[in-house]
């Protein structure tokens, strides 16, 4: 306790935080497969190249979602700077698309929890939501396709933290892109942003006490030690803000190309540190040093 009166005490109230808007849905890699029961309903079908998108009702929806989601697919791919990634998902590896009639009929389908508004799932490759206008087109679709497309590049045998899932299918909604990396500015700037240390470890899937109020150790943009005071929706919500705004950090800064290079390093089975290390060797060689890059990047963003 002796030093507790060097500490800042910053408190994040869950008020001020509700207009960020991250887009809440349900990532499944490969060992948390999602049952859906897509059986009893009388699906109507729109073909593309990528994708087969399956709708109950509304058909000119259906053709915008298809319409758009050929055109994401490509724009992800690239932005990522993910090369020759065309041939992926066609003919019958066509990644299907469920459109169901709304929310309560989405929910009962997929047994999610009621915040949930769409889902990618990997095991099935599937993308599963229902028709709730531009928000899904917007948002929803390139985040979930996101989600794919990335775990279809990097797989499943390196380190992969979940701030790097969520970071890149949040970076793909680039609608809210601007938006979010002003918003991560002002956390920087009001010392409200979590640890890299804490980024790595937390698991918000498993943040069920919403009574609770969570005390995190973090840094203030002049290097001092503070304590941040949240309660769960907080800390879901700077954890969203945060893993998109360190993904455009890194592509912003660095590029696309040794994005992709960090990418494929995971994809061979490497640690998160050694990805970095191969990818950004005079960079940034571990966390603590992309902790320190990141900060003077938002610093300098700040005062230009
Ligand atoms: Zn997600």
């Amino acid at each position: 306790m002796k030093h507790m009166h060097q500490l800042k005490s910053i408190w994040i109230a869950g008020a001020l935080l509700l207009a960020l808007g991250h887009t809440s849905d349900l990532f499944a890699g490969q060992k948390g497969a999602i049952r859906v029961s897509l059986d009893n309903y009388d699906w109507k079908k729109v073909s593309g190249e990528h994708f087969f998108v399956y709708y109950t009702d509304d058909d000119k929806f259906a053709k915008n979602v298809l319409d758009k989601a050929e055109k994401y697919y490509v724009r992800i791919a690239q932005g990522l700077g993910y090369p020759r990634y065309s041939g992926f998902w066609t003919w019958d590896n066509r990644v299907p698309i469920y459109i169901f009639a709304d929310h309560k009929a989405f929910i009962q389908a997929t047994d999610q929890p009621e915040w949930s508004h769409g889902m990618a799932d990997y095991t099935h490759k599937q993308i599963v939501s229902y028709a709730w206008g531009e928000g899904f087109v917007e948002s929803l679709l390139p985040h979930e396709m996101a989600h794919l497309i990335f775990r279809d590049f990097v797989g499943f045998k390196g380190e992969i933290p979940l701030w790097l899932d969520e970071g890149v299918a949040q970076w793909a909604e680039e609608s809210k892109r601007e938006y979010m990396s002003q918003t991560a500015m002002e956390y920087y700037k009001e010392d409200k942003l979590l640890s890299i240390e804490d980024m790595m470890k937390l698991d918000i899937r498993l943040l069920k006490d919403m009574d609770r109020i969570y005390i995190r150790a973090t840094k203030t943009r002049e290097g001092k030690m503070a304590a941040l005071f949240l309660d769960v929706e907080s800390l879901v919500k700077t954890y969203y803000l945060e893993s998109v705004a360190m993904i455009n950090f890194m592509i912003d800064r660095f590029g696309a190309k040794r994005f992709t290079q960090f990418c494929r390093e995971l994809r061979d089975g490497k640690k998160l540190e050694e990805a970095l290390q191969s990818a950004y060797p005079n960079k940034m060689k571990n966390l603590d040093e992309f902790e320190e890059r990141w900060r003077e990047y938002l610093e300098e963003k700040l005062s230009s």
